[in-house]
C-alpha cells in the first residue's frame, strides 16, 4: 500500500536517483511515498563523527521534512539504539505500512554494503522487494578499468579515463526528477507519520550553545543552502579557483564539502552546474579553473572507487601491504601540541585551530598537518585520520582516508615518500604574508614580516615567548632524515 525511500547520506529531495526511482514506482501504483530515516546512535560512534557533523545532519533533516511535507510526503524519524536491530526495526515498519517496496542509495563503506546485501534478502523472504542503488559518485565504481581489466590505482590515469567515461555517457550527468506530489489520501492514512519532530543530537555527540551558535552561522544546513552555495561559487569564485584554491587566507574554495557529505547536494548536479557555467560542455575544456574544480569533486570519485575495490582500507589498514610493519611513534605529548595547535610550527597550529574553531580546514593544511604528524612527528597517521573524523563537518571515511594515505605515503597514488613537505616553505609559498596565520594565531598578531612563519628562528622570540606561543617540538630537518631513514 506504500512505497518507502530510506533517506540515509542523501538528505536532499532533488536528484536523488533512489527517492526519484521510489517516487515513480509510487506514482505507477497509484500508492503514497514514504520518507524513513534512522538515526543510528551506535552507527554515530562507530564511524567516529563528529558532533558538529550530527549536528548539521539532524538540521539539514529539518529542512528535508519540510520540503517533503510541502509534497504530502511524510518522513519518519526514528531513533534506534542498537545498531543490529535496525534491519529488523525497518521491516517491521513496512509491515505497518504495508509497503511492497523500499528504494535506498548505496553507501559504500564495508559495514554498510554488508548491511545492504543482507536487508535484500531478509526482505525478500518477506515479499518486500529491495532496491539499492548507486547515486553518490558521478562515474560508479565499477565502471573504470584499465587497459588490462584492473582498478586504477593512481589519479591521473583513472580522470583521464573518468573524463572520457562522462563524455561518452552523457547520461551520468542527467539529474533525477523530484519527486510529485503524493496522492490526497497519503495525509489521511499516514496522518501520524506527519507528526514526528527531528530528535536531538544523541549523547556525546551534542555541541555546546556557545558552538552551536558560532557552527549554525557558518554552516546554514539543508538542500537549499548547497544549492545556493553552489550558484555563488559557481558565479563569483570558480573562474579563479585554479589560482586561489591553494591559498587559505583567501575564501577561493566552494566549502561544499559538507553539503556533498551528507548528501544536500548530489556530485552530479555540482560537476554538471560547473559544466554550464563553462563555454564548453567538455569536463576537460574551456576555463582553467572550471576544469580544474571539476577535476577536484572527482578526487571524491577516486576515492570511493579505491574503497570498494580495496575494502581493507575500512579495517585500519594501509593499502599497501608492506606498510602494516612500519614502526610508528605513539607520542602523547607530541599528539596532544598537534591536536591543541601548539607544536611551535606557525602553519600548522593555525590549521589545527581552523579545524576547531569550524569544524572544518583548508585542502592545502590538510596535507600539511597530515604530512606534518607523519613524517615530521612520525606519529601513526591512524591517530590523525581518527582525530580528523572526530573533528570535521564534512568527515567522510574515503576522502579522509585517502588524504591521509596520499600524506602519510602509505595510500594509493601517494605522494613518493621522499617528498616530504617542509611547513616552513609552505608556509612562506601558501600564506606568504600571514594573513591566516595572524587570523587562528592570535598569540603572533604582533609579529612582523617573514618572521611570522618561524618566529623563534628569525628573531622574534622574545616576543612569541612573551605572547606564551610555544618553540617548535622537533626539528623538521632531523625528522625528515629519522623518516626517510625509517
Ligand atoms: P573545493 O576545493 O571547493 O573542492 C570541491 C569538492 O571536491 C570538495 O567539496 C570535495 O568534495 C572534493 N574534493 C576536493 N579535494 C578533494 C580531495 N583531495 N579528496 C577528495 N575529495 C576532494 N574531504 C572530505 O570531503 N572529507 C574528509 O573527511 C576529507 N579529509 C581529508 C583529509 C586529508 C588529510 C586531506 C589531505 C584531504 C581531505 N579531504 C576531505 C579533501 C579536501 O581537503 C576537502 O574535500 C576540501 O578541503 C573541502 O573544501 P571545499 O569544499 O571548499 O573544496
Amino acid at each position: 500500500d506504500a512505497v518507502v525511500h530510506w533517506f540515509k547520506m542523501d538528505l536532499r529531495t532533488g536528484d536523488n536517483q533512489a527517492l526519484f526511482l521510489a517516487s515513480e514506482k509510487a506514482r505507477e501504483a497509484g500508492v503514497p511515498l514514504i520518507g524513513l530515516y534512522i538515526v543510528s546512535p551506535q552507527d554515530f560512534e562507530a564511524h567516529l563523527t563528529a558532533p558538529i557533523r550530527v549536528d548539521f545532519m539532524l538540521r539539514s533533516l529539518e529542512v528535508l521534512k519540510a520540503d517533503l511535507e510541502a509534497l504530502d510526503i511524510p518522513l519518519w524519524i526514528e531513533t534506534v539504539d542498537k545498531r543490529a536491530r535496525v534491519p529488523e526495526r525497518i521491516m517491521e515498519l513496512l509491515t505497518e505500512w504495508r509497503a511492497g517496496h523500499i528504494f535506498a542509495n548505496m553507501e559504500y563503506e564495508v559495514d554498510e554494503l554488508r548491511r545492504e546485501a543482507k536487508l535484500v534478502r531478509l526482505y525478500a523472504e518477506k515479499g518486500i522487494a529491495m532496491e539499492v542503488v548507486h547515486d553518490t559518485c558521478v562515474v560508479p565504481p565499477g565502471q573504470l578499468t584499465t587497459g588490462t581489466g584492473r582498478q586504477y590505482a593512481v589519479y591521473s590515469p583513472w580522470f583521464r579515463s573518468w573524463v572520457r567515461h562522462v563524455h561518452e555517457n552523457q547520461e551520468l550527468l542527467e539529474l533525477a526528477e523530484r519527486p510529485g506530489m503524493n496522492p490526497p489520501s497519503a495525509r489521511e492514512r499516514y496522518s501520524s507519520l506527519f507528526e514526528c519532530d527531528v530528535p536531538h543530537a544523541p549523547e556525546g555527540k551534542t555541541l555546546s550553545e556557545e558552538e552551536a551558535k558560532v557552527f549554525h552561522a557558518l554552516w546554514p544546513a539543508g538542500e537549499h543552502e548547497a544549492m545556493k552555495r553552489l550558484a555563488k561559487f559557481c558565479e563569483d569564485a570558480v573562474g579563479g579557483y585554479g589560482r586561489n584554491r591553494d591559498l587559505p587566507s583567501t575564501p577561493g574554495t566552494s566549502n561544499l564539502s559538507v553539503h556533498f557529505a551528507s548528501g544536500t547536494l548530489s556530485a552530479r548536479t555540482a560537476v554538471r552546474t560547473a559544466r554550464d557555467s563553462n563555454k564548453t560542455k567538455k569536463l576537460d575544456g574551456g576555463n582553467e579553473g572550471i576544469q580544474t574544480w571539476i577535476s577536484e569533486v572527482a578526487w571524491r570519485d577516486f576515492y570511493k572507487h579505491v574503497l570498494v575495490h580495496w575494502p581493507y582500507v575500512c579495517m585500519n589498514k594501509p593499502f599497501k601491504p608492506e606498510y602494516s610493519n612500519i614502526s610508528w611513534s605513539y607520542d602523547a605529548s607530541h599528539f596532544s601540541s598537534w591536536t591543541e595547535g601548539r607544536t611551535g610550527f606557525p602553519i600548522v597550529d593555525a590549521a589545527m585551530r581552523q579545524l576547531r574553531g569550524m569544524g572544518w580546514m583548508h585542502n592545502r593544511c590538510r596535507m600539511i598537518v597530515a604530512s606534518f604528524l607523519a613524517k615530521d612527528l612520525l606519529l601513526d597517521w591512524r591517530m590523525g585520520e581518527r582525530f580528523f573524523m572526530e573533528h570535521l563537518i564534512d568527515g567522510d571515511f574515503a576522502s579522509n582516508n585517502g588524504g591521509w594515505g596520499f600524506a602519510a605515503s602509505v595510500g594509493v597514488d601517494p605522494q613518493p615518500y621522499f617528498r616530504i613537505f617542509n611547513p616552513l616553505l609552505q608556509s612562506e609559498k601558501f600564506d606568504p604574508d600571514g594573513e591566516y596565520i595572524r587570523k587562528w594565531v592570535p598569540e603572533l598578531k604582533g609579529v612582523v614580516g617573514k618572521a611570522i612563519h618561524d618566529p623563534y628562528g628569525r628573531g622574534e622570540g622574545d616576543r612569541a615567548r612573551k605572547a606564551g606561543y610555544p618553540e617548535a617540538i622537533v626539528q623538521h630537518k632531523g625528522a625528515r632524515e629519522k623518516a626517510l631513514a625509517d
